[in-house]
């Protein structure tokens, strides 16, 4: 059988390697040829013997998913969109900033949590993506960006990765946790846990696992200061209430490389943006030491929500500065392209049947057309 190797972290390349009686070092050879100089031709992998070379051109190959989309935002923004097979395509953004560029990248094909705010949950879900998808949209991001692989140059443009894009990382536990270890690893892309971030509508067990087993920044989508509105507004509240949601926020804390947990609070206009639930969410997290980030909400076509107006979302903000807590609104970039948060869509062909069929036309496409 062929094997991705897009789809090994160094413990699985070592495995492979033992498998075909080569020495442990092949492993952190491969991987610098693969991730860290975006390499796909074993004939290249200078330093690797010819008969190896051989060997793994019959029995691998190096497979990231097939880019084919890439569009530019006006503020610079820039998603790229793959085709996973199958019909199935998802979305990777890349945001620049002043000293960092961030690249968000999706772990399903759709979403089986449907909140009700959020497009992908909408289109329903297909399937979890592989290691080699996962770490395959950081893998093609840096070649489009025209990252310096072969230098080893340390200017890189993606400094930080945050699992935000379409689906639920937790929920994809192994092969999430995999692309993370390689998205650690100095021989691959070498960033640091604080600047890759999970983020979870929050699935508690899942959320005690990753504190055991790979660490990093976690935000946490709350939307919400009780469980009432929390359970309409993130259907998997009614399976892990608030009462277990804070105190894992906690456990995770004991092991995180960060000392704050972000809540994420999307601002929907007269759901959950009132002074009053300001202040109810103070109370909420009392205990736990954490900063907010405040998302506008963005609508995409047949949603049931407006975005809160800004003095709205200010005053919002402002309760929860007074009272000490951090708390940041993120801006809303890339969305003449369909590239803000909730609004990655890919393309999914929903097999829980939420949806209904809506053929093979790419949103993407319709917006191309549009324009
Ligand atoms: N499933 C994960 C990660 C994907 S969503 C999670 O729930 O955290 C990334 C963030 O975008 C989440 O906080 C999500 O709630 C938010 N989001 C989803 N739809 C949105 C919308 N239409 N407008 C603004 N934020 C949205």
């Amino acid at each position: 059988m062929t094997v991705n190797l897009l789809d090994l972290d160094a413990a699985g390349l070592t495995a492979f390697f033992a498998g075909h009686g080569e020495k442990p070092f092949r492993a952190k050879q491969v991987l610098r040829w693969l991730h860290r100089f975006g390499q796909t031709d074993f004939g290249a992998m200078t330093d690797i013997a010819k008969g190896l070379r051989e060997k793994l051109q019959s029995m691998a190959v190096v497979l990231p998913p097939k880019l084919i989309g890439d569009s530019v935002s006006d503020d610079g923004t820039r998603k790229f969109l793959f085709d996973v097979g199958g019909g199935n395509a998802v979305e990777s953004v890349f945001i620049p900033e002043a000293g960092r560029g961030t690249l968000c990248i999706s772990t399903q094909a759709g979403c089986a949590l449907d909140c009700s705010f959020c497009s992908t949950g909408k289109q329903g879900f297909n399937r979890n993506l592989t290691v080699g998808e996962i770490v395959g949209q950081l893998w093609q991001a840096r070649h489009a960006l025209g990252a310096r692989h072969a230098s080893g140059d340390d200017e890189r443009l993606i400094s930080n990765v945050v699992l935000m894009g379409m689906g639920e990382p937790l929920a994809n536990f192994e092969r999430t946790v995999t692309a993370l270890r390689l998205m650690l690893d100095d021989n691959a892309y070498g960033l640091s846990r604080r600047r890759v971030t999970v983020s979870t509508a929050g699935l508690v067990p899942a959320i005690d696992r990753l504190r055991d087993e790979c660490p990093v920044a976690l935000a946490v989508s709350l939307h919400a200061p009780n469980d009432r509105l929390r359970d309409e507004l993130v259907p998997l509240n009614r399976k892990y209430p608030l009462h277990e949601l804070m105190p894992a926020c906690l456990r995770y804390l004991e092991r995180a490389p960060r000392d704050f947990v972000t809540f994420e609070y999307v601002m929907l206009d007269g759901v959950n943006d009132a002074d009053a639930q300001a202040c109810e969410l103070l109370d909420l997290t009392r205990d736990v030491p954490c900063k907010f980030n405040l998302i506008p909400f963005n609508p995409f076509p047949g949603s049931p929500y407006r975005r809160s107006p800004s003095p709205r979302i200010r005053r919002f903000a402002e309760i929860l500065i007074d009272a000490g807590v951090v708390t940041t609104t993120r801006k809303t970039r890339g969305d003449d392209i369909d590239a803000a948060c909730g609004q990655l869509a890919g393309q999914v062909l929903d097999r829980t049947r939420r949806t209904a069929p809506r053929g093979f036309l790419l949103r993407f496409d319709q917006q191309q057309v549009s324009r």
